[in-house]
């Protein structure tokens, strides 16, 4: 029996009807990690110790005849910038490479009181920072679909462990695109949630205005199942908020009538016969026919989201980055003749290229004389796109635009093009910068059979909604088209 195979909900189903055990499930997900890791490289660590306890925690629980909570017993891999207690959590950092967590962050212990099995730590690009996972200070990722192709990034190797089925479900994080764009390159869904939604206590901060945690699966169910465990309030990260008023629970609905769909044609520029817009209006069109109303809306203020969101992240992280001096957590260079060169040269060091870029491009529109010209116009385009947003909202209770604007890429072809790379998030970078939350699910494949995934965005904390559609999406089209060829 396949157990890897299995989705969460499955694997959920079979252990309270007592078809599996735990350990069963954690035994079926190693031997896979140990087929394949070696061509995908997907972990940064592995946590079998912490695994088979819970797995006989779960089975204890079962054989007493106990209630287990719906995320007992399922794996779940965690993007290597998302503490858990006495794991190493390096980022992928040369900076971070021996670091151990002295503490769970909230989502973490969210799961772990829910008894699901953590697997390991997923590789990532450095700090957050990249759409490929190559600026890993470790080793590259793959991507299942084509071992030649990026998995995207930066939550790359939490988007190819799930879609290579070396986990079932798995956490990134999207400060940009970071689990958007990855799961539309690997063909698996993954949700950035409402800013605020999702507790960041024990997430290392890239971006901290912009930063969500946000779920990733091969179902829309099991997705809806971790983001309903990870969210809400936290009193150890003040800008959550209470959400328990909320209702979270899918309904299967029967067609979308009465669902406003805004189509803006700012996302629809690119080339019309490409194979990603091709399947994206191919969606567009199921929605119709399924009974919900379609609009052409506008956007006008996309052309900046790409500056906008540079200028501010990279400000935000050029601060948050500077904790790592050498003294307070991490590497530190063994070669130095007083302080400041002690910090230079760890920094120096403990850093790789594209972190430093974004350090020093961060500083600059931070400092007195640039302070007005990019990082205060930023926050005004901000301002103007989210008044955009607000305004197709009063009409649409969707929007529905390509996640990407092309499929996979191969690995090496955009590692000097830093604007090409940057410009992966062309379509996703609005919905950290306005807050409001968006989800990808796998619409189709391009000629080369490269998953195309299409991006539906609704109001703040409008999840529910977004489940909704697509998990109607998932089930009449008999579930997404998950073959891979490893
Ligand atoms: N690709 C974007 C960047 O490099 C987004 C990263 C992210 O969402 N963490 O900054």
């Amino acid at each position: 029996m396949d157990l890897f195979k299995k989705s969460g909900t499955e694997l959920s189903c079979m252990l309270r009807s007592k078809e599996c055990s735990a350990r069963e499930i954690v035994s079926s997900i190693y031997t896979r990690i140990d087929s394949v890791e070696e061509k995908l490289g997907s972990y940064v660590s592995l946590t079998r110790d912490m695994a088979d306890k819970k797995a006989d925690i779960v089975d204890k629980k079962i054989a007493k005849g106990e209630i287990i909570s719906p995320l007992a017993g399922i794996p779940v891999g965690v993007k290597d910038n998302i503490l858990v207690k006495d794991v190493k959590n390096t980022c992928s950092s040369k900076m971070l490479e021996n670091f151990v967590a002295p503490y769970n962050s909230t989502v973490v212990e969210k799961m772990l009181d829910q008894d699901c099995l953590i697997i390991g730590k997923l590789n990532m690009d450095e700090f957050a920072m990249g759409s490929s996972t190559e600026t890993s200070y470790f080793k590259n990722t793959k991507n299942p679909h084509n071992l030649d192709c990026v998995p995207g990034g930066s939550s790359g190797g939490s988007a190819a462990s799930v879609a290579g089925y070396e986990t079932t479900v798995s956490l990134g994080s999207d400060t940009g695109g970071s689990v958007r764009q990855p799961a539309s390159y690997c063909g698996i869904v993954g949700l950035k949630p409402t800013y605020s939604s999702v507790s960041r206590y024990g997430l290392v901060s890239f971006a901290s205005s912009l930063d969500q945690i946000g779920p990733m699966g091969r179902t829309v169910k099991d997705v809806h199942l971790l983001y309903s465990t990870i969210s809400g309030y936290d009193k150890k990260d003040r800008t959550t908020v209470d959400i328990s008023n909320i209702p979270k629970e899918i309904s299967e609905l029967k067609n979308l009538s009465g669902i406003k769909v805004g189509i803006p044609s700012e996302y629809y520029l690119t080339d019309k016969n490409t194979d990603v817009i091709k399947s994206v209006e191919n969606f567009i069109k199921f929605l119709e026919k399924s009974g919900a109303e379609i609009k052409t809306v506008s956007l006008p203020n996309t052309k900046y989201s790409i500056p906008v969101y540079y200028i501010l992240s990279s400000a935000e992280a050029s601060s948050n980055l500077a904790r790592f001096d050498g003294v307070k957590y991490g590497y530190r260079a063994s070669d130095y003749t007083n302080f400041q060169d002690m910090y230079k040269k760890t920094r120096t060091e403990g850093f790789g290229e594209e972190v430093k870029t974004r350090i020093m491009l961060g500083t600059y529109v931070l400092s007195s004389g640039y302070y007005d010209e990019y990082y205060n116009r930023a926050q005004s385009m901000k301002k103007m796109m989210k008044q955009d947003f607000d305004k197709v909202f009063e009409e649409c209770d969707i929007i529905v635009t390509p996640t990407t604007t092309t499929t996979a890429f191969n690995l090496g072809e955009k590692i000097n093009a830093h604007m090409d790379m940057y410009t992966s998030d062309i379509s996703t970078a609005s919905a950290n910068i306005t807050g409001i939350p968006a989800i990808s699910i796998p619409c189709g494949r391009d000629l080369k059979g490269l998953p195309i995934g299409v991006q539906i965005m609704g109001k703040h904390f409008s999840e529910k909604l977004l489940f909704d559609v697509s998990n109607f999406y998932e089930k009449s089209i008999d579930g997404f088209d998950l073959e891979i060829k490893i």
